[in-house]
């Protein structure tokens, strides 16, 4: 059966319309779904009863299942969904002081095979599709009782591997008359795929672009990410910069601290030449530690004093809140942990 939390307001407005009804309809349906966050179709009060028959011949609504959520002490929650088809994906709530934001997954698995991250391992199974991306966002909204304000794509999976779907995610989250979460509170994180890069720049969406990028040398960060192989460093900021071009947005550049990986004076030196004069900020990640991974948290005098160099030589950088230290907030981790797949 057809997921109805996977069309985007347009498209719903043609099935109601295959359906024999006018599409107006599609606007007091998609306020349900997405505004009122209902869990059944027959609590859509204002639409008839035999539209409700031929809604629930036809769509689902998609309601996932909680199948475990984990709370830290600094109050990041992380929920384990069940899916409905037997797998499993991760979703992270995490408190700003500028709001709730979710980390979201985008696929049930991941091919991207980055050596530091928990899901590598994790065979990838299938991309998500739009409406279960979606769904995650109004999943915890009903669980918490809570408005997301930001949505983050930094969840399982590599978004740009699964395109379409991810795009149009955007759009339903993005719509005024849904959930109307600001493009520029989107954001979108990429190992780079650099193809997909030029591809989003045309799309005119305003969310926000964040590659990780984890290494200032080629043979470093072919050791971390493989993709390294197929886009290297300078190939992915010629992207970045044609995005920054088309999108006048700024780039966000994630950077995992590892201990002596990648963590030294010369690579700080190194990521100051590769970022100069790109409108640009990094984002310094305090690596968690995951089992049996060859990583580790770099120390915390290191971190600063990477940070600090960036700053004084012209490149905006701050350090991420460590999120969840204490529950399994890697990517992949607490899914790796429940599933065994
Ligand atoms: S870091 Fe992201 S892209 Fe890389 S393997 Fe993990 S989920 Fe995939």
């Amino acid at each position: 059966m057809k997921n109805i939390k996977d069309y985007n307001l347009e498209e719903l407005k043609k099935e109601l319309i295959d359906l024999g009804e006018k599409p107006f309809r599609a606007e007091q349906i998609f306020k349900w779904i997405h505004i009122d966050n209902v869990t059944s179709f027959d609590d859509m009060s204002n639409i008839s009863l035999e539209l409700r028959e031929k809604l629930k011949k036809n769509f689902t609504l998609c309601i996932y299942k909680i199948i475990k959520k984990q709370e830290s002490v600094d109050g990041t929650k992380k929920y384990l969904f069940d899916v409905l088809d037997g797998n499993a994906i991760e979703t992270v709530l995490m408190d700003y002081k500028h709001g709730k934001s979710l980390c979201v997954s985008s696929q049930i698995g991941c091919k991207m095979g980055c050596k530091f991250c928990a899901s590598t391992g994790v065979e990838f199974n299938r991309n998500l599709t739009s409406g279960e991306i979606v769904e995650q966002i109004l999943a915890v909204q009903r669980d918490e009782n809570i408005k997301i304000s930001n949505v983050v794509f930094m969840g399982i999976g590599e978004p740009l591997d699964n395109y379409e779907n991810v795009v149009n995610a955007i759009k339903i989250i993005n719509n005024p008359k849904g959930l109307n979460i600001g493009a520029r509170h989107i954001s979108i994180s990429t190992s780079g795929l650099v193809p997909k890069i030029y591809k989003l720049a045309e799309e005119n969406l305003q969310c926000t672009l964040s590659i990780s990028l984890h290494a200032t040398t080629n043979e470093k960060r072919s050791m971390m990410m493989p993709v390294n192989n197929a886009y290297d460093i300078e190939t992915l900021l010629n992207a970045c910069k044609y995005y920054i071009e088309k999108t006048n947005r700024r780039i966000s550049f994630e950077y995992a601290l590892a201990k002596e990986k990648n963590d030294n004076l010369e690579d700080a030196k190194r990521l100051v030449k590769l970022l100069k004069g790109m409108i640009c900020h990094v984002n310094l990640i305090p690596i968690n530690k995951i089992e049996n991974g060859e990583f580790t948290k770099s120390s915390n005098e290191n971190i600063i004093k990477f940070r600090d160099y960036l700053n004084e030589h012209g490149i905006v950088a701050t350090i991420r809140r460590e999120l969840g230290p204490d529950i399994d907030a890697a990517c992949g981790q607490l899914r790796k942990k429940e599933v065994k797949k």
